[in-house]
C-alpha cells in the first residue's frame, strides 16, 4: 500500500530530477539545462494533483521516461523535454499552444504527435498493426515521437503491476506485438529484450516464473563452466596486450522460452542458455582489425563452426548493428555462441544507433544523433524488403494515395489524397457533410475547400440552416461526397423550379400575359435558353427579373402597353418625350413627394442597387440618374457617390426605404479575433439561431492563434444588422467586427 508523506514526495521528485540531470548528454548547454528545467516545472505544476495507480505522484512518470529517452536512447535535450512534456496536453488543460509559446513549434510537434498517438493507442478499441503502422508513418515526421512513446511504453510496462489484470494483459500484449519488434527494428534491443520479458511477466507467469526459477537453479553450474571456457581466451588476450572485457551473457527469459517452443525442446536442451561477450577497449580506427585478431585467438583454442560465422563488422544490420558472430565447440563438447565487437559497436548493441553520439560528436562534430534520427526515418520510409518485413507496409502507404486524419476521438480514418473537410465530414455520416459550415483542423479553423494532410485531427462545424451547395462538388475527391452533394443540389434545384413558376404563372398575370405555353416558349427562345426549366430557375434566382419579363412583353404588344403605362403613371403623353428624361422621373417621384420609394411593387421606375456601397434597408441612401441604368442607389456616404454629387448635383434624386415587404438583402460582416475552441460554433449559433438570418457563406482563416472571418448573410436591414454585429461583438473572443459591403 502506498501512503502519501507530501514532503518525502518533494524530496523525492528532486532526486529523480537530479538522476535525470546526470544522465543528460556531457556536452548540455546552460541554455539546454533551464530548457529543461522549464519543462520540468511545467510538467510537476501541471501534474501536481494527479496520482498513478501505484498511489504515487505522476509526475515520476514524465520525469522516468525523460531519463529513458536520455540514458537508454541517447536522446537529447529537445526529447528530454518532450518527454517531461508528454502528457502534458493530454491530461491537463495545457494546449498545444501554450506548448508552442512556452517551447517553440518543434517541441509542439513532438508533443502533438505524442498526443495524438496516446489518443489512438490508449484507447479501449483494440488496436490493428495495420493502424500502427499508418500512424508511425503519419506521426513520424519526427521519429522522436516514436522513440518518446517507446520510453513511454517501456515505463508502463515497468510499472505495470499496479494495473488491473485485464488491463495488465492488454498493454502487455499490445507492446509485446507492436513495441517489442518496434524496439528491435530501431536497433534498440536492451528495451526490446526488456519489453518482450516484462510481457511475458504478465501473459505468462508461471512460465516466467518457471523459468527464472530454473535460471537460478542452474546458475553456479553455468558460471563455472563459462569460467572454464573463458581462462585460456583471457590468459592469450592478456599476454597480446588487449584491453577488453570478457564474460558470459544469459539469453532473456523470453528468448529462451521462444527458442523452447520453436525447437520442442526441455529446458535443460537449450543450449545456448548464454553467449561470451567479449568487449574490446579501442579506438574506431582498429577496431575492425582488433575484432578479428581476437577471433583469431579464439580460434585458436576452440574449433569454429563454419555456418555459424556472422560478420556484421564489415556489413553492418540495418539498424546499425555492428558485431562478430561464431560459434565454437567448447569443453565437453558444447557449442557455445561467441560475441565480439568494440565497446562502441556494444553500446550501439544495447542503445541503437543514438549511442554513436558518443562516439561520432567527439570525432566528427555534433549532430551525430541528428543522423541516427534521420537514419531511422529513411527506415521507416525504405525498409529492405528482407531484413525489415514488419515495416514492409510502409513503402507502399509511402506511395499510396491515402492519407489518414483523426477524428476529435483520436480515431483513424482513411480518406483519400487532397481530400477536404468536407469528405471528411460525408465520410462521417452526409447529415454532417450537408450541414458543414467550417471545420478546424488542428484545432484551428479552416475553409471547407482545405487540403488536409496525413495526421490532421479534423472537427466539423455544423449549422442548421446550411444546405449543400453547387461549388462544393469541385472541393470534394470522394464519390461518396459528390454523389451526396449532387442530389442533395437536385433536390434544391427541384424546388426552385417549382418556386420559378410560381413566380411567373403570377407575374405574367400581373402584366396581363397569358401564362400558356406560347407565351413561356417565346420566353425561352428570347433568354436564348435551352428548356421551360432554365427559364423557372432563372426567374427563382432572380436573373431573369421581372422587369425583363414586362419589357418582353412589352415590346411585343408595343403600342396597346405603352398607352396603359402612360395612363398609369398619369405622364404627360408620348410628346412628354422631348424632356429630359430627368424631369420625367423627378415628375413621376414628385406624385409621391418628394421620396423616391425603393421597393419591388414599384417597376416602373428602373434602379439598382450599386455595387460600390451595396446599400440595404435602413441605410441611408440617395438615387443618381443615369443615362441608361436608370435610378442608381448609393449609400449616401458612399465614396463614389460623394464625388458624383459634387459634380452632377441635378442628377441627384432623393430616395428611401419602405418596409412594407419583407424582402433580405445580402451583406456581409468581416470579424478577426483570437481563434479559440468553440469559437465558431459561438458564431454561428448567434447568426442561426438568435435572429432568423440566413448565412449564405462563411470563410474562416485561422493564423498563429488569430482567426479571421468573412460571413455573408441575408439581412431585411440595417436594424438587424446592426443587432447582429452587436451580439457577435459579444462573444469572448472576438476583438473587431465590421460591415464589408463588398466581398
Ligand atoms: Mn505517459
Amino acid at each position: 500500500m502506498y501512503t502519501i508523506d507530501l514532503e518525502a514526495e518533494k524530496n523525492e521528485i528532486l532526486d529523480r530530477y537530479k538522476n535525470l540531470l546526470k544522465v543528460l548528454k556531457p556536452n548540455t548547454s546552460k541554455e539546454d539545462k533551464l530548457l529543461i528545467r522549464k519543462a520540468f516545472d511545467l510538467a510537476v505544476e501541471a501534474h501536481k494533483d494527479m496520482r498513478r495507480k501505484t498511489g504515487e505522484p505522476y509526475i515520476y512518470h514524465p520525469i522516468e521516461v525523460a531519463h529513458i529517452a536520455a540514458y537508454e536512447i541517447g536522446l537529447g535535450t529537445t526529447s528530454v523535454v518532450c518527454a517531461l512534456l508528454h502528457d502534458v496536453v493530454e491530461d491537463t488543460d495545457y494546449t498545444i499552444q501554450d506548448m508552442d509559446g512556452l517551447f517553440g513549434p518543434k517541441v509542439a510537434k513532438i508533443v502533438d504527435g505524442l498526443t495524438k498517438m496516446s489518443s489512438v493507442f490508449d484507447s479501449t478499441s483494440s488496436l490493428q498493426a495495420e493502424n500502427f503502422r499508418k500512424m508511425l508513418l503519419t506521426l513520424s515526421d519526427d521519429v522522436r515521437v516514436i522513440l518518446i512513446k517507446l520510453a513511454d511504453r517501456l515505463h508502463n510496462m515497468r510499472t505495470l503491476d499496479s494495473m488491473k489484470h485485464e488491463k495488465q494483459l492488454k498493454i502487455a500484449s499490445e507492446t509485446q506485438y507492436l513495441y517489442a519488434p518496434l524496439a528491435h527494428r530501431l536497433g534498440l534491443y536492451a528495451i526490446k529484450t526488456e519489453l518482450e520479458d516484462l510481457c511475458m511477466k504478465y501473459i505468462e507467469p508461471e512460465i516466467f516464473d518457471n523459468l527464472s526459477q530454473q535460471l537460478i537453479d542452474t546458475s553456479e553450474q553455468r558460471n563455472k563452466y563459462i569460467t572454464r571456457f573463458v581462462a585460456p581466451i583471457d590468459e592469450a588476450l592478456k599476454a597480446q596486450g588487449f584491453k577488453y572485457e570478457v564474460y558470459g551473457r544469459v539469453k532473456s527469459i523470453y528468448s529462451i522460452w521462444q527458442k523452447m517452443k520453436n525447437k520442442n525442446v526441455p529446458f535443460e536442451e537449450v543450449f545456448d542458455l548464454f553467449a561470451i561477450r567479449i568487449i574490446i577497449d579501442t579506438p574506431m580506427e582498429t577496431e575492425k582489425s582488433f575484432c578479428w585478431r581476437v577471433y583469431s585467438t579464439v580460434t585458436d583454442f576452440y574449433r569454429p563452426n563454419p555456418d555459424r560465422l556472422r560478420d556484421w563488422i564489415s556489413t553492418p544490420k540495418a539498424n546499425g548493428y555492428e558485431s562478430l558472430h561464431t560459434t565454437l565447440m567448447g569443453p565437453d563438447g558444447r557449442w557455445v555462441e561467441v560475441q565480439i565487437r568494440s565497446t562502441r559497436m556494444d553500446d550501439v548493441a544495447e542503445k541503437g544507433y543514438a549511442a554513436h553520439w558518443k562516439y561520432k560528436e567527439a570525432a566528427a562534430g555534433q549532430n551525430a544523433l541528428d543522423e541516427w534520427l534521420k537514419k531511422i526515418r529513411e527506415l521507416l520510409e525504405s525498409p529492405e524488403s528482407n531484413a525489415l518485413d514488419f515495416l514492409d507496409n510502409f513503402k507502399m502507404n509511402l506511395f499510396s494515395d491515402e492519407i489518414f486524419v483523426f477524428t476529435p476521438k483520436g480515431e483513424l480514418k482513411s480518406l483519400p489524397m487532397d481530400s477536404s473537410p468536407l469528405d471528411y465530414a460525408y465520410s462521417i455520416h452526409s447529415k454532417i457533410g450537408s450541414k458543414a459550415i467550417g471545420a478546424k483542423v488542428n484545432l484551428k479553423l479552416v475553409p471547407l475547400n482545405y487540403k488536409l494532410k496525413s495526421g490532421d485531427q479534423v472537427e466539423i462545424i455544423t449549422s442548421d440552416k446550411q444546405k449543400p451547395q453547387e461549388e462544393w462538388i469541385e472541393w470534394v475527391q470522394t464519390a461518396r461526397a459528390k454523389s451526396r452533394i449532387k442530389e442533395a443540389i437536385k433536390i434544391e434545384r427541384k424546388a426552385i423550379i417549382d418556386e420559378g413558376k410560381e413566380l411567373l404563372s403570377r407575374r405574367m398575370l400581373e402584366i396581363n400575359s397569358e401564362n400558356n405555353p406560347q407565351n413561356i416558349a417565346k420566353l425561352v427562345s428570347h433568354f436564348n435558353l435551352s428548356n421551360k426549366g432554365e427559364l423557372y430557375l432563372r426567374i427563382a434566382k432572380d436573373e431573369i427579373t421581372f422587369k425583363q419579363i414586362r419589357d418582353y412583353f412589352r415590346s411585343e404588344n408595343s403600342g396597346r402597353w405603352y398607352k396603359y403605362i402612360q395612363r398609369k403613371l398619369n405622364l404627360p403623353g408620348i410628346a412628354a418625350q422631348a424632356l429630359n428624361p430627368i424631369d420625367k422621373i423627378i415628375q413621376r417621384v414628385s406624385t409621391k413627394p418628394t421620396e423616391l420609394i425603393i421597393d419591388k411593387d414599384i417597376d416602373e421606375i428602373k434602379y439598382t442597387i450599386s455595387e460600390c456601397c451595396n446599400p440595404i434597408p435602413g441605410d441611408n441612401v440617395f438615387g443618381f440618374m443615369t443615362e441608361d441604368e436608370g435610378i442608381k442607389i448609393h449609400q449616401t456616404n458612399c465614396p463614389v457617390a460623394i464625388q458624383l454629387m459634387s459634380k452632377y448635383g441635378s442628377k441627384i434624386v432623393k430616395a428611401k426605404w419602405t418596409s412594407k415587404e419583407r424582402i433580405s438583402f445580402l451583406t456581409g460582416i468581416k470579424m478577426t479575433g483570437v481563434d479559440d475552441m468553440g469559437l465558431l460554433n459561438r458564431i454561428t449559433r448567434i447568426i442561426s439561431k438568435g435572429y432568423g438570418i440566413n448565412m449564405r457563406s462563411l470563410n474562416f482563416e485561422g493564423h498563429e492563434g488569430m482567426f479571421e472571418g468573412v460571413i455573408m448573410v441575408y439581412v431585411q436591414d440595417t436594424r438587424q444588422l446592426n443587432e447582429l454585429i452587436s451580439n457577435l461583438k459579444k462573444i469572448k473572443g472576438v476583438v473587431n467586427i465590421v460591415r464589408i459591403d463588398r466581398t
